[in-house]
This record gives C-alpha cells, structure tokens and sequence, in this order.
C-alpha cells in the first residue's frame, strides 16, 4: 500500500465566504500537507503533523510555493463538440442547427466517439478540472466511449446519453423509446461503476417530445438517485420556440415540472432569462442553475443573475460550467473571470474566496457529491489541482505586488489558464506527470 505525501499551500473552504476577511469560511495552511493513500485524502493539515501520520516508505512531492486546492469540478460540458468550439456568427439555435448537430452525427461511428473522448478529458485534467457533468452526443456509444475513458482514469464524472427526438437532423435522432431503452441499458452497464455516475440526459424540451419527456420523467422515478440534466431558458428564441411547441405549459420551467424533471439532482443550463415564478419554482424542488458565462457571452444569450439568483428570498443553488462548446475555453479559471464580468455587468462583485469556493466545494454541493469532493478534507477522494501564480512572465511581474491571498486568487482567475496548473492529482494519480499532458497533444 504506497501512499504519498504532498506539501504546498493548501485551500480549502467550509462554507461560501461572505467577504475576503470571512477567515473561518475556509482552511488555508501556509505549510500544509496532505496525506494520500488509496485514492483518498487520509491526513491534512500544517506539514508538521500531518507528516508524523505517513509511513516510512510514503513518496513525498513539494510542491512548495504553490497551492494545492481541490480538483475544479465542471457542471455543465458537451463532449462532442470539442470541434464546434469557435464556430462564428450565430445564436443559439442556429448554431445547434448549423454546427452543432451535423457534428455531433459523426458519434455514431463508436471510434470516433472514443478519440474525442480521450482528448476531452485529457484537456479537462490539463485545465485542472477533475470532474465534470458531460453531455455525450444521442448515441450510445458516445456515451459507452466517455465512460470507458472515464473509468480508464479512475475520474469521478457525470455523463448521460442525450435523449432527442425532433427538431434536428436524421443523424442525432433516436425515439422515445430507444431513448428510454438505451439509458437504461447506459445506468445498468456505467452508472456506480468506480466513479462513474450517470445523468439522464434530454437535450432540451426543444428537441424531445412530449413522449419523449414522458420517459425520461420515468427514468427519473425509476432512478431518484441519478442526475437529470439539461438546459433552460437560454435565450429569447429557444423560449418562445418551446412555449409554442408545449402550449398548455404555463413558462418553460413548467414543461419540465409537468414532466417531475425538477429536483436536487437536476442541473438546468443556463437560466438566464426566469420568471420570477419558474425562480421560485427552481428553489422550492432544490434544482440547479447552470451559470456559463463564457457561452452566454458568446452566443450573445445574455447574463445570469448569480447574486440575485442566490440572494433572492428563494435562494436557488447554483453552479458554475464552461458549456463547452457554446462556452468557449476548457479552463474553469478563465470561466470565472467571464464570470466575474457577467456578474459585474449586474452591477454586483463576486470575491475572489467566492470564485473559488464556486469552483470547489460550490460545484460539489450543487452536483450534491460533497460527501466525495470539492474539499481537502480528511476521507475525500484525492482529486486536488497544483496551480502556479507566478506561470506566465506577465502574472510573475503583478505578483511582485500581489501580498494577499486573495489578491493571488484573483490575479490567477484573470490571468491563469493552463499555463497556472502544474499538476492534477485525480485519485491521489498524479495525472500531468503520468499522462504526459505537458506535451503538445498529439
Ligand atoms: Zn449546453
């Protein structure tokens, strides 16, 4: 049993920081350690004592002057579209329409599937993401091939076939039925297996019939322990298409309430544009908001009102997600800057501790797997990101006058990308080093 011993600077938070002063919403060690042994985290702490736990042959890694932070987890991605990423000049349905969904029929050829598979979760780990919630494409090997992938890395992951029925090309379409059949079929071959968990998957209301709708509530009945997700209220067109597609629905949050796809394990990208009633109607079934700023920017959808969201008197829960490829970097880090633009463009700050409580434990509690990740807590899976405030010339100079922790969080969230992750531990691995990931892609 070899175990392995890290020592840096380690962060990890407690609870949503209400200001940069709010010292006891978080631990921080300026000489920390941390214990790993069989993918978990056994003993954190100062170095001093946590390096008393180890045994005499534990492998020991300094990673001194850098942080160690829990693994980013991302909340919302597509894995098909890692060539659609930096498609011009559309909104939201005509960028499905015209890039999107001719792509995504190219996952049916099952190597395919796996290729792009591999190359995605490489570049999560490169980004320093260590979970994610992933759309697969609507065939079933995509998501056998995500999995597959997953599970060679031993990453914990979120990923469901998507369920889509209409609205788009022959290619991307099953039926109600085989929909039904394949999820199945996905959450008794994948979901439990390791750490793979499965998410049931409708694209959108836009692309599901009613019947369709219909089975995916059943999976849901039939599964109250798995993932829903998928998107809502993304920009002005997506909503009144599904109003008029679902007429007896009273807003689009409700086609989704009428079909029981609200609760605290479903996960709505997006949410830009509720009601108060459909915000309402969120908070009281404990469902997720999916705040992606990079996409929301890019296809010009609008922006999330994360303070108000949290703040209103029915909170909603939130998470935070790249959408790749609507979003348009891989990096979480480069996500919460947009964020933090987003956000400031309705008039309200988000603080650095907020950011990357948001990244973390935030993500975490949203996916509701808190018990498993987002924290360096003692019994968490060792999933843990190294990042380098001073990786680039230009963020080395700003640090020279950066003297606080959170001045160095926000310089690493407004200047750090990749370049900032010098390591990715996921199960206690240390995957960058293992996997060659400092290297071109080949
Ligand atoms: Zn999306």
């Amino acid at each position: 049993m070899t175990s392995t011993l890290l020592r840096g600077r380690t962060l990890s938070f407690l609870r949503w920081p209400e200001t940069v002063d709010d010292h006891s919403a978080w631990r921080y060690e300026d000489d920390g350690g941390l214990l790993l042994r069989d993918g978990r985290i056994v003993a954190a702490g100062a170095y001093a004592e946590v390096e008393k736990k180890a045994d005499e042959g534990v492998k020991k890694i300094d990673h001194r002057p850098h942080l160690l932070l829990p693994g980013f987890i991302d909340a919302h991605a597509h894995f098909p579209q890692m060539q659609v990423i930096a498609s011009y000049g559309a909104e939201l349905l005509d960028w499905l329409n015209t890039y999107t969904f001719p792509e995504e029929t190219k996952f049916q050829n099952a190597q395919h599937g796996r290729r792009i598979a591999r190359l995605f979760l490489d570049e999560m780990v490169r980004h320093g993401t260590t979970t994610v919630a992933a759309y697969c494409s609507v065939h079933r090997e995509s998501a056998e091939a995500f999995f597959a992938e997953s599970h060679d890395r031993n990453m914990l992951n979120v990923a469901g076939k998507v369920m889509m029925d209409r609205n788009a090309p022959e290619g991307v379409l099953d039926t109600p039925q085989s929909a039904y059949d394949d999820s199945k079929a996905l959450i008794a071959e994948w979901h439990g297996k390791g750490r793979q968990h499965y998410a049931i998957t409708p694209r959108f209301a836009i692309t599901s019939s009613p019947e369709q709708l219909e089975m995916a509530g059943a999976l849901c009945r039939e599964h109250p322990d798995l993932h829903m997700q998928t998107h809502l209220s993304e920009n002005h067109a997506e909503i009144a298409f599904t109003l008029q597609l679902y007429p007896q629905a009273h807003d689009y949050t409700d086609v989704y309430e009428q079909y029981g796809l609200l609760g605290r394990k479903s996960l709505f990208g997006h949410c830009i544009h509720l009601s108060e009633r459909e915000a309402d109607a969120l908070s009281d079934t404990g469902s997720v908001a999916v705040f992606c700023p990079t996409s929301n920017l890019f296809l010009g959808s609008g922006l999330f009102d994360y303070q108000r969201y949290r703040t209103r008197e029915k909170a909603l829960r939130i998470a935070a997600a790249t959408d790749v490829g609507g979003g348009t970097n891989y990096s979480m880090l480069r996500t919460m800057d947009e964020g933090y633009k987003a956000i400031a463009l309705n008039g309200e700050k988000l603080n650095p501790f907020q950011s990357f409580w948001q990244l973390t434990r935030g993500n975490a509690e949203a996916l509701s797997i808190v018990e498993r990740i987002g924290t360096l807590d003692q019994g968490s899976d060792a999933d843990i990101v190294v990042l380098d405030a001073r990786a680039t010339p230009a963020m080395r100079l700003r640090m020279e006058t950066a003297d606080t922790l959170a001045e160095e969080l926000f310089l690493l969230q407004t200047l750090g990308d990749d370049r900032a992750v010098r390591e990715v531990y996921v199960a206690g691995r240390a995957m960058k080093c293992d996997l060659g990931l400092n290297v071109a892609m080949k």
